[in-house]
């Protein structure tokens, strides 16, 4: 029930920022969501907020270098911010764009006391790739508590998915800020949405 009505409520883009200047004050805690361009992730998100177009779902990607700032359930207990980190390795974006974009993440990983967890999209076609490796490499240094949520389930059958949630379930085992356990989520068909928002809602409870 907290979790339908935290879900149902307001959602409401509050910020955005292209620099680590500008970022908003700390207020709440707040759980970001990242993962490779085109992973599915502003899919994923608005199908959590039940929002057409929260995060806008961009055919180009890795155009959305901003990391943007969403108040979720405002005036609710249980009321957070979502934070949506711009996609990364896109070839296509510049040497310049790249380090702007890493300078920008890893500070604002770094230096941010309320954050909760980052969610690390993984398309499930795809599993884990060398560029999201790193992005996990500099969440165990800034001891980050992450977990891996995987995207498109509907895109693989049964069988291969649950292959797929194995082998890397045994490939972060020994990472010290990982959370050991991988979510499906396909927003296509609804599948591990509500486990998604559970998740998300027992955490704030922590
Ligand atoms: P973003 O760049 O990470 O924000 O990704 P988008 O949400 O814009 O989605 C990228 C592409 O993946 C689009 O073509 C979507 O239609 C597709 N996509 C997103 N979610 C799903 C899903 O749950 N299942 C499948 N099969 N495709 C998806």
């Amino acid at each position: 029930e907290i979790v339908r009505k935290l879900f149902a409520g307001t959602a409401e883009f509050f910020w955005g920022t292209g620099s680590l200047g500008g970022l908003p004050p700390m207020h709440g805690l707040e759980i970001a969501f990242a993962g490779r361009s085109n992973v599915g992730k502003s899919s994923l998100v608005n199908a959590l907020t039940r929002r057409k177009a929260l995060a806008r779902t961009s055919s180009t990607p890795g155009r959305t270098q901003e990391l943007n700032f969403f108040r979720i359930g405002e005036g609710q207990e249980s009321a957070f911010t979502l934070v949506d980190m711009p996609g990364y390795g896109y070839a296509a974006v510049g040497k310049d764009k790249v380090a702007a974009w890493t300078d920008l993440i890893y500070a604002y990983l770094r230096g941010r006391a309320n954050l909760a967890r980052v969610y690390v999209l993984i398309d499930a076609r795809h599993g884990l790739k060398d560029n999201d490796l790193k992005v996990l490499d500099s969440l165990d240094k800034a001891a980050v508590s992450y977990q891996i949520v995987l995207t498109k389930a509907d895109a693989l059958k049964p069988g291969p998915l649950a292959d797929r949630i194995r082998t890397i379930e045994e490939s972060i085992i020994r990472r010290p800020a990982a959370y050991p356990s991988v979510i499906a989520t396909s927003s296509r068909t609804g599948e591990g949405t509500v486990e998604l928002q559970s998740a998300i809602v027992q955490l704030l409870h922590e």
